[in-house]
């Protein structure tokens, strides 16, 4: 019996299996990788069966802001991986976001959402949200107490990112999912950094999970999409509002992600190895002030990363004695590692978060947030830890 329909066995297989079979179904041509179907629409057997499947009474494709049969096998994957009923793609992880928003949230309403996150969410919701009547607060990721004062009778979500860029500071998903539901509000967690190998936030209690597809799940730099995981009322919703505005996946992009899927776990454990690696040869230098890293002992999440996680990421950041002239120094001589505020690839990156993904925080929000002028950020790569250890030291050699 249809040996290729996946479907029915996703829920039993281990997530290294569901990152590779999840979601396939075989054409009859019983190809063995997952064709790319690039058609903008989809024709029907008779008029009637045109006007079943625009009227939703017979499931089918339409059209490809709809639905495509790429983008499905990707969101069928995804969904298995994160343990959610449904994943509907995004055209990049911004568009996951805004279509979460767009499609849930109405006029009026509250979020209540952690200060790091990353700089577009934050400008989202700050700038373009608010102008259609939706407020947010932000506070302290790490701070419960804080969380549970900036609640309101209008709060609906509660938005955060665990571990934090670039300090990876870690947040307790299960207590904030907690009070989110006291308060008939959602937990929405974007899993970027973690990916469901190594975190799962629905386990845990969110009600959504956001991810930028464009880092750890293509993983080698190619594409940007999003998507959004979730129970199947609030992904028909953000549905709804996706198919009708259109920030859509492309079937293209849909399949570059699939090929990175298959890859993710071992990639995500190798990217978690060299970044331990790299963050105990920091620590042992005395010309680091401090290293931000879950992994380590020292941090002040060990435990609960520990716990929540089942490994520390591939992000690390440290701080330099001397400022933004020594971070800068550091960085401009590097070699082999890119200079650039991206992560999640197979190439090392570095960049100093100061005058680049934070440089547009007034100076005192910033240091509030911890991100001082010494700091550096590495998003470690697959390269051989050798080599980047190699090029660690003439940074140093450059200061
Ligand atoms: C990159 C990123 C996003 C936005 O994703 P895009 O694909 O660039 O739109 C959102 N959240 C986090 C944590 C990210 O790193």
């Amino acid at each position: 019996m249809a040996r290729q329909n996946s479907e029915d066995r996703s829920t039993r297989w281990e997530l290294g299996t569901r990152g590779i079979r999840s979601g396939q179904r075989r054409t009859p041509e019983g190809e063995q990788a997952e064709p790319i179907f690039t058609t903008s629409s989809f024709v029907f057997s008779s008029a009637a069966q045109a006007a079943a499947r625009f009227s939703g009474e017979e499931p089918g494709n339409v059209y490809s802001r709809f639905t495509n049969p790429t983008v499905r096998t990707f969101e069928e994957r995804l969904a298995a991986m994160e343990g959610g009923e449904r994943c509907v793609a995004t055209a990049s992880g911004m568009a996951a976001i805004l279509s979460t928003c767009l499609g849930l949230l109405r006029s009026g309403d509250h979020i209540v959402a952690a200060r790091g996150i990353f700089g577009s969410t934050a400008l989202l919701f700050s700038n373009i949200l608010a102008r259609f009547g939706i407020e947010t607060s932000f506070v302290s990721l790490t701070d419960l107490s804080a969380w549970a004062s900036a609640m309101r009778p209008a709060t609906r979500m509660l938005f955060l990112e665990t571990p934090s860029n670039p300090l990876s500071e870690v947040a307790d998903i299960t207590a904030l999912a907690e009070l989110a539901h006291a308060h008939d509000a959602r937990l929405v967690v974007d899993n970027t950094v973690c990916t469901p190998v190594l975190q799962q936030p629905l386990a845990l209690g969110a009600d959504l999970v956001v991810l930028s597809a464009t880092k750890y799940l293509d993983g080698q730099g190619r594409c940007v999409g999003g998507a959004v995981v979730g129970d199947g009322e609030s992904m028909e919703k953000v549905h709804g509002f996706l198919r009708t505005a259109g920030p859509c996946l492309s079937p293209f992009n849909a399949w570059v992600f699939l090929k990175g899927l298959e890859t993710l776990r071992v990639r995500m454990q190798a990217h978690c190895d060299h970044a331990l690696q790299i963050a105990r040869w920091l620590e042992g230098r005395s010309d680091v002030q401090r290293v931000y890293y879950s992994g380590l002992p020292c941090h002040p999440q060990h435990e609960l990363a520990g716990r929540q996680q089942r490994g520390y990421g591939g992000l690390l950041a440290f701080e330099l004695a001397g400022g933004q002239a020594a971070a800068w120094r550091f960085i401009d001589g590097v070699r082999m590692i890119s200079i650039t505020a991206n992560l999640g690839d197979t190439k090392t990156m570095i960049t100093h978060p100061a005058t680049t993904t934070h440089g547009r925080l007034a100076p005192e929000d910033r240091a509030a947030a911890g991100i001082h002028d010494g700091l550096v950020r590495l998003a470690v790569g697959l390269e051989d830890v050798a080599d980047i250890i190699a090029d660690l030291e003439r940074g140093f050699a450059n200061l």
